[in-house]
C-alpha cells in the first residue's frame, strides 16, 4: 500500500481475488440511474401540480445525476489503455456536473428568497423527499466502499454527488413540513445555500487541469468511519503514512 498506490487502476478494473462480485458497482449506478429517472419525473409533476419552484430545482438535480450516473456506468465498461483518459474525462465531467448543481441551487435559492416563496406544501413532494433519504444515503456509501475498494476515483466522486442529493432531500423535507406547519417558507432555500461551498470545492477540484504533482501517487481512496467513508480526508490509523 502507499507508495506503490497506483493513481488509476488501468487494467483489471476488479482485482483477482477481490470478494466482490465484478457486476456490483455497475448495478448500483444502474440503480442510481433508474431511481433518479423516477424521482425526476415525480418531483416535475409534483412541481407543476403544486407550483413549487423547490420541487421543480429538486427534479432538475435528480437529472444532474442520471447524467453523472450514465458517464461513470459508461467509463465502468472501459478497461486497459483507454481507462485512464476515461478516468480522467468522467472525473471533469462529474466536476462540471457539481459546478451546475451549484449554479441551480444558487438560482433557485436567491429566486426563492427574493420572491418570499419557499417549498410549497405537497404531499407528493413530502413521500418523495423521505422515499429519497431512506434510499440515497445507503446507496452512496455502498458506493464509496466499492470506489475505495478498488480505487475508482470517478466512482467515489459521483457517489458523493448522491450523497449531495440526499442532502437536498433533506432541506427539501424539512422545508415543506416547516413551510407546512409553521410558514418558515424560506428555510429549504437556506439550508439549501449551505451545501454551496461544498459543492463548489468539489467542483473546482475536479475541473481544474492536474498541478504538476504527477509524480507524486495519490492516496487510495479510504472509506471508513473516520472520514465519513471517504466524504473527508482520511487520518485514521487505516491511510497513516499516505496521507498527505
Ligand atoms: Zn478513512
Ligand atoms: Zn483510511
Amino acid at each position: 500500500m502507499g507508495r506503490s498506490a497506483k493513481l488509476y487502476p488501468v487494467e483489471p478494473l476488479i482485482p483477482a481475488g477481490s470478494k466482490l462480485p465484478p457486476m456490483s458497482a455497475r448495478k448500483l449506478i444502474l440503480l442510481t440511474l433508474a431511481y433518479n429517472v423516477g424521482e425526476g419525473a415525480i418531483a416535475l409533476f409534483a412541481a407543476i401540480a403544486a407550483g413549487s419552484v423547490a420541487l421543480a430545482a429538486f427534479g432538475a438535480d435528480s437529472y444532474l445525476e442520471v447524467a453523472a450516473a450514465s458517464v461513470v456506468l459508461w467509463r465502468l465498461g472501459v478497461r486497459g489503455k483507454n481507462a485512464e483518459r476515461m478516468e480522467e474525462f468522467t472525473e471533469r465531467f462529474i466536476g462540471v456536473t457539481f459546478l451546475l448543481l451549484a449554479t441551480a441551487i444558487l438560482f433557485q435559492g436567491s429566486y426563492s428568497l427574493s420572491r418570499s416563496d419557499g417549498a410549497e406544501e405537497s404531499a407528493v413532494g413530502i413521500l418523495l423527499a423521505i422515499t429519497s433519504l431512506v434510499v440515497m444515503p445507503g446507496i452512496a456509501i455502498w458506493k464509496l466502499k466499492l470506489a475505495a475498494r478498488n480505487n475508482i476515483r470517478s466512482l467515489a466522486s459521483e457517489a458523493k454527488e448522491t450523497l449531495a442529493c440526499s442532502y437536498l432531500s433533506l432541506t427539501l423535507l424539512v422545508g415543506l413540513v416547516a413551510n407546512a406547519l409553521l410558514g418558515w417558507w424560506w428555510l429549504d432555500p437556506v439550508t439549501a445555500l449551505l451545501l454551496l461551498p461544498w459543492l463548489v470545492r468539489e467542483g473546482l477540484e475536479r475541473v481544474r487541469p492536474d498541478d504538476d504533482n504527477d509524480d507524486e501517487p495519490e492516496p487510495r481512496l479510504c472509506a471508513c468511519r473516520s472520514c465519513s467513508y471517504g466524504v473527508r480526508r482520511c487520518y485514521a490509523s487505516c491511510c497513516s503514512g499516505v496521507a498527505v
